[in-house]
């Protein structure tokens, strides 16, 4: 399959992990919106949120685990964003799912 995040996991692709278990792996957005820019993925290949079903849904719930773990470890004491774009109007490039973490700024209110 022809997905970079994928080929990220598998190490075919350089990336800077900041977290890894058996489900989840995070790493550094290549292409920084705010001082830290982290983008947390399923190992398993799931296309976008419209892809989460009953039998995926697990992974989800665990990223969601984790996403204040790596917070608290990047010091992002004073909050922080998580975003998943879903879709070519959302202007979703990557079709693996992924949500960002941004923070270390005080982020545009802007949600549109
Ligand atoms: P989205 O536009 O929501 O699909 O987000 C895709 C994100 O993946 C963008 O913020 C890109 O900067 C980021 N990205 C694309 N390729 C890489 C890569 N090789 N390593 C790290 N981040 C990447
Ligand atoms: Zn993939």
């Amino acid at each position: 399959m022809d997905c970079i995040f994928c080929k990220i996991i598998a190490g075919d692709i350089p990336s800077t992990k900041v977290y890894e278990d058996e489900q989840v792996y995070a790493f550094r957005d290549i292409n920084p919106q705010a001082p830290t820019h982290i983008l947390v993925i399923p190992k398993a290949h799931i296309e976008s949120v419209n892809a989460v079903s009953p039998e995926n849904s697990g992974v989800v719930a665990h990223i969601f685990e984790v996403i204040p773990q790596i917070a608290k470890a990047e010091g992002l004491t004073g909050g922080y964003r998580v975003v998943s774009n879903c879709g070519a109007d959302a202007g979703q490039t990557v079709f693996h799912l992924h949500f960002h973490i941004l923070g270390g700024k005080e982020l545009a209110l802007e949600m549109a």
